[in-house]
């Protein structure tokens, strides 16, 4: 799809430094990274700063990253890192970590030698959902949010976050709209610039994407349907990797469109919203702990997040899944061995893919996907 909007969101999903970035630091702005929705960025709104979700997007290699991490260590981790030494994050005037797995965290333990490192705050997720887990979140969230503070010099009040709170429900809500179209018989927008659109919320000033978005979905309601996309496989993609818009343009490339995904910046950040009755700061810890869709990191959940798959299919008439893991990837490895067993079961067609951060072998992706595509003609 071509529009001003969509443009300026693609740019934001491809590249790091972006000129909605840049624009914001010229008029004096604040930017803190962070790694993906498990960290609550309406705190980083709060403090007044843009919350920017680190990746290693543009990074062709890992060449500087290598000396600093076991090579068992996934290329996300490295890739990210090497952009972090190459000094494309010196904008970042703070940054946060958390315990998405022993790969991830390891940035943060590397990141803290490199000289005026923005470091400023690492937080420990639990890993259980029971009421003892939910004691220590909490401490966590305010002992988080005391250090965005002092970083940022504010005082975060009661009616900074109600503010912030309104703002990423608003996004949460125009996002929720995007997806809704996806559920037509010929949707339309394709995987690709979904991904973009939802990652370009981790990539620029919140109020200036909601804008943005609002004048897209205009733009998409008037528009008439490529009826040519009537007969593509309906997909939903499962795994890592989503960050690079070429990936799934390729998982696309055939006659198949992604018509939703199972990504923590994705589908999973549309779902549910954060109360905006009651004290504000409990309501978003309510919502990180309680709303949002569980993941592989947390014990004990599985039975939810077989249940929440199954539901995604049926809603969105999906037709098959493709799974993708990047290579070390232990986490996604075995949600990749269930997954595989619940779709056999449910008879869902499934391709497990396992790639790298930087794609190197476009062609055998096509042919396996455009391999899988041809098996579920046959089914
Ligand atoms: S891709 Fe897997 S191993 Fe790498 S950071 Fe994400 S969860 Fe950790």
């Amino acid at each position: 799809m071509r529009s001003k909007a969509m443009d300026i969101f693609k740019e934001a999903a491809s590249t790091i430094y972006n000129s909605e970035v840049a624009a914001w630091k010229e008029r004096g702005g604040k930017v803190a990274g962070y790694f993906y929705p498990a960290v609550p960025e309406e705190i980083l709104t709060a403090a007044g700063a843009l919350a920017f979700g680190i990746r290693g997007t543009g990074s062709t290699g890992t060449e500087l990253a290598d000396a600093h991490f076991l090579h068992l260590s996934c290329s996300s981790t490295r890739v990210t890192f090497e952009q972090i030494l190459q000094g494309e994050y010196k904008f970042l005037d703070g940054a946060v970590v958390f315990n998405q797995c022993d790969h991830l965290r390891r940035i943060y333990d590397n990141w803290l030698t490199v000289p005026e490192n923005p470091c400023y705050a690492f937080i420990y997720l639990p890993k259980k959902c029971d009421a003892l887990a939910r004691e220590f979140f909490e401490k966590e969230i305010i002992q988080f949010k005391k250090k965005t503070e002092e970083k940022f010099g504010v005082v975060i009040t009661d009616d900074m976050l109600k503010e912030a709170i309104v703002l990423h429900n608003e996004t949460r809500q125009l996002q929720r709209k995007i997806y809704e179209l996806k559920k037509l018989p010929v949707p339309p927008i394709s995987g690709a610039d979904t991904m973009a659109i939802m990652l370009a919320a981790t990539a620029m000033p919140r109020y200036r994407y909601n804008e943005l978005l609002k004048e897209m979905l205009l733009e998409l309601s008037e528009q008439k349907p490529d009826l040519s996309a009537e007969n593509k496989k309906r997909l939903l993609y499962i795994g890592s990797h989503a960050d690079d818009i070429k990936f799934m343009e390729t998982l696309e490339s055939q006659d198949a469109i992604i018509i939703v995904d199972d990504t923590s910046f994705g589908y999973k950040a549309v779902e549910g919203e954060i109360s905006t009755k009651g004290d504000p700061l409990q309501t978003i810890i309510e919502y990180y702990f309680y709303t949002r869709a569980v993941t592989q990191r947390q014990f004990g959940t599985l039975d939810k997040r077989l249940d929440r798959i199954a539901e995604i299919i049926k809603t969105f008439r999906i037709d098959g899944v493709i799974t993708a893991r990047l290579t070390e990837c232990d986490q996604i490895a075995f949600e990749q061995f269930i997954l595989t067993d619940f779709f056999k079961k449910s008879n869902i067609p499934n391709l497990n893919l396992e790639v790298e951060y930087v794609l190197d072998s476009v062609g055998q992706l096509k042919t396996r996907v455009q391999a899988f595509l041809e098996t579920m003609e046959e089914v």
